[in-house]
């Protein structure tokens, strides 16, 4: 049976009671609209821990436009039976007031890796992603939390938080999964309308494109970034904020790719934003 939290005591009790009882808690976060990528977590959550906790928290703090997070998908319902149907023990669900109650404006400043790429497209909003995330895991320590490459930047910068704060929660980052044409599931996807839904997949097309020119002997992280923009040029509905190769680690630009690096995507179709990456691997196979 599933429980629903909405308090952040109740949260707190939860996972403590269960730690100290001796069983394991992984906790996974997310923002709600559950799909097959949140449930991805929770299945490997599940698979790996005594006791699994999914928050659905839409954090206000972490959006640059109102008219966005008036526009995030939310299903409370939905979103609870998925989770009992995947063998959750507990929903965390607290309203904004719960969560920042209280709050004078103290903030988490997530660091050099926040710099670029969303952070430079999105002001502020990985400050609100580490503080919430933060206070997730101040509220209760799990001994593990669950997040997806989907979200790179994002999930390197939880890493450094959890690792530069002394967090004492192990942060574990799962695989993208996507449709079968490519495009990476999102709560986002909801909002795309008839055309736009094809063409949301010059994204991963765009990378694909970098990932052949890569296996075909191209070194050179320019003439990589090009065969994106090709792709993305060629896309009528596409808007595209970057395109770029990156190191996977320090997420700073590559003018040459001779180890492991990253694609990192991002940009807009009709009024829904999205972004994607993949592994770029100069030789063997390619990651998700
Ligand atoms: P969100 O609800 O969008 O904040 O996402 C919650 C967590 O699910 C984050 O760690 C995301 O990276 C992860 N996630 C979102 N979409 C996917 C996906 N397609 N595959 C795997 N993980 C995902």
């Amino acid at each position: 049976m599933t429980v629903l939290l909405r308090t952040k005591a109740e949260f707190r009790e939860a996972v403590t009671g269960a730690r100290t009882a001796g069983a394991s808690v992984g906790l996974v976060p997310t923002m709600g609209a559950l799909h097959e990528g949140h449930l991805s977590l929770v299945r490997a959550a599940r698979a790996r821990e005594a006791r699994v906790i999914v928050s659905v928290f839409v954090n206000p703090t972490q959006f640059d436009s109102a008219a966005d997070l008036a526009a995030y998908p939310a299903d409370l319902e939905g979103d609870l039976a998925a989770c009992a149907e995947h063998g959750v023990d507990w929903v965390f669900a607290p309203s904004v007031g719960e969560m920042y109650g209280g709050a004078r404006g103290a903030t988490v400043e997530p660091g050099p890796l926040a710099a670029r790429w969303e952070g430079e497209h999105r002001p502020g909003h990985f400050a609100g992603v580490a503080t919430v995330v933060t206070k997730l895991l101040a509220v209760a320590r799990a001994d593990t939390a669950y997040f997806g490459e989907k979200d790179y930047q994002q999930l390197r910068i939880v890493e450094g938080l959890a690792r530069d704060l002394d967090l004492g929660t192990r942060i574990v980052g799962l695989p993208t999964v996507r449709e079968p044409d490519g495009l990476a599931l999102s709560s986002r996807n909801r909002r795309l309308g008839g055309p736009e839904r094809a063409a949301a997949t010059w994204l991963f097309r765009a990378m694909e494109a970098a990932a052949a020119a890569l296996a075909g002997g191209e070194r050179d992280a320019g003439a990589l970034e090009a065969a994106m923009r090709e792709v993305a040029g060629a896309e009528p509905l596409a808007r595209p904020d970057y395109l770029a190769v990156v190191d996977p680690v320090t997420l700073e630009p590559l003018t040459r790719v001779d180890a492991d690096a990253r694609a990192l995507v991002a940009g807009s179709v009709g009024n829904t934003r999205l972004i994607d990456n993949i592994a770029l691997r100069p030789s063997g196979p390619r990651g998700a």
